[in-house]
């Protein structure tokens, strides 16, 4: 059995070698941190983004959608307090000129000394870590490192510089005469977008308390230790919903949304012990509770999902810098307040990796004949790139005639993907390796009774049916 991390990198080349997902601009060397979704990546992000979609908002009667801009004025981002507050402590190393996040070098460190079965060391550790981050304490966190004779990877030096704050978002100028430019702000989250928009929506919609606001889109941080792949990127996509609800039931909204989300994590086939919620040691001084749905990657536990209840912090701030009120009339109760809310915030690149991270699957197929073996993506038929691959026998005989016709039935209900090249083996476990749920194949006996095997990719079992079921029989499984 490979080790996680040789698994982690499996996945990666597996993801290169069949187009799911590309290192940005590879033929320059590539971008750090920044990635491609290739023809099957893109369908795969696609479906998990229009699956929660439809989870949030046509399964949710008080939940709508949005799009907001990725560019916004910029007191947005002073309201929010990303312009003072959106940073990290990190430290230099003074040989390497290597910058590190504070929290990243000192878990790295705990990694190793549990790889080194030092796991009591590995805890004291991080906990010793959580406590001086609460407390803000630099020059403790410093101390740290050095009694932990904490290395940079690159110089091996533990020659570091005081440790700092470094704000992570990107900025850009609006307007073409320099003079008159103004400087904004890539969003480093989607959120403030539905803020910003809370009173639209709700006069426009007509919307009562309460109610959420989706949307999904592109976010962008400029992230100092970039290097888990799709896991934490510099450009990145995030699924968020602000919950606004009457001050007072918070809590309550809270645990419902825990809830909720997580039947939504278990609702794509990954085992229940694959998951745990994280509650947050350190609270944003606004927030009332705090806590993350980790998901164990081949890397180990991390954090996929935060669900936060924000207060009325956000619509507060907004109100002070633009002015507007943003109150709302509860009929209910006769009274105007800023409503309170819960977050879910999910990360879309992240799902898409924990996806693949569990759909991946060496399998050994040997007999005592032959040595065999594939690689087969289990993902569920309902976020599978391709759903259906049609496959005649041989390229003759009418069979491909045949073939036309089904594809022309099922393609407009999903996507499917017609081959005729190669020997059924092989085009069998090309489809294994994108994921493809479902193979058909036509051949000799189709043009008798009208009958095609099915093949399904999991079990690799086989079955006859009419040809005219097929469509019937992919269509319930990927609801
Ligand atoms: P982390 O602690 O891992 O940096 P975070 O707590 O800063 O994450 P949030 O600000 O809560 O993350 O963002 C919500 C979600 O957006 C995260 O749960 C994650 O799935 C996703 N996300 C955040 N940063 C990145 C990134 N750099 N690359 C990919 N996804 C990200």
């Amino acid at each position: 059995m490979a080790t996680d991390n040789n698994r982690f990198q499996a996945i990666i080349s597996h993801c290169k070698e069949y187009g799911f997902i590309f290192q940005s601009s590879e033929i320059y060397d590539g971008l750090s941190a920044v990635y491609d979704y290739g023809q099957w990546g893109s369908e795969l992000k696609k479906n998990i983004r229009d699956y929660w979609w439809k989870s949030m908002t046509q399964m949710h009667e008080n939940i709508v959608g949005i799009d907001a801009a990725i560019f916004m004025h910029p007191t947005t981002w002073k309201a929010s307090g990303h312009v003072d507050n959106f940073s990290d402590p990190m430290i230099d190393n003074k040989d390497s000129k290597k910058r590190y996040r504070v929290d990243h070098l000192i878990e790295a460190k705990a990694d190793e000394l549990e790889l080194a079965g030092k796991k009591a060391e590995a805890d004291a550790l991080l906990a010793e870590m959580d406590k001086l981050l609460v407390a803000n304490d630099y020059d403790g966190l410093k101390k740290l490192i050095e009694d932990n004779k904490i290395k940079c990877a690159v110089s091996g030096t533990g020659n570091w510089t005081e440790i700092r704050q470094f704000n992570l978002m990107f900025s850009t100028q609006l307007g073409s005469v320099s003079e008159e430019a103004s400087e904004i702000y890539l969003r480093p989250e989607t959120a403030q977008g539905i803020f910003v928009n809370f009173l639209n929506v709700q006069k426009t919609g007509r919307m009562k308390i309460p109610f959420g606001i989706a949307q999904t889109g592109k976010a962008f941080r400029n992230e100092i230790v970039a290097r888990q792949f799709v896991f934490r990127m510099r450009e990145f996509e995030q699924m968020e919903m602000q919950f606004f609800v009457r001050p007072g039931t918070q809590k309550e909204w809270y645990e419902y949304w825990k809830e909720e989300r997580m039947k939504w994590h278990l609702s794509l086939g990954i085992p229940k012990e694959k998951y745990r919620f994280h509650d947050h040691a350190k609270l944003a001084f606004y927030a009332d509770a705090a806590c993350d749905i980790e998901y164990n990657f081949p890397i180990g536990f991390k954090e996929v999902e935060g669900i936060h209840s924000r207060t009325d912090y956000d619509l507060s701030k907004h109100q002070e810098y633009s002015k507007k009120k943003m109150q709302y009339f509860d009929s209910e109760i006769n009274q105007n307040y800023i409503p309170y809310v819960i977050e879910t915030s999910i990360g879309l690149d992240r799902t898409v990796l924990m996806v693949l991270s569990e759909a991946y699957t060496e399998e050994d197929l040997s007999t005592a004949e032959k040595q065999d073996s594939r690689v087969v993506l289990k993902i569920p038929p309902k976020l599978a790139p391709i759903k259906l691959a049609v496959l005649p026998l041989v390229k003759k005989d009418g069979l491909p005639e045949i073939a036309r016709e089904i594809m022309d039935d099922c393609k407009a209900h999903f996507r499917c993907f017609y081959e005729e090249k190669d020997t059924i083996g092989k085009r069998y476990r090309r489809m294994d390796a994108i994921g493809t749920p479902f193979c058909i194949t036509i051949d000799k006996q189709t043009k008798e009774d009208g009958t095609v095997t099915i093949r399904y990719r999991d079990t690799m079992q086989q079955d006859r049916i009419p040809a005219t079921q097929i469509r019937e029989l992919v269509q319930k499984y990927i609801v």
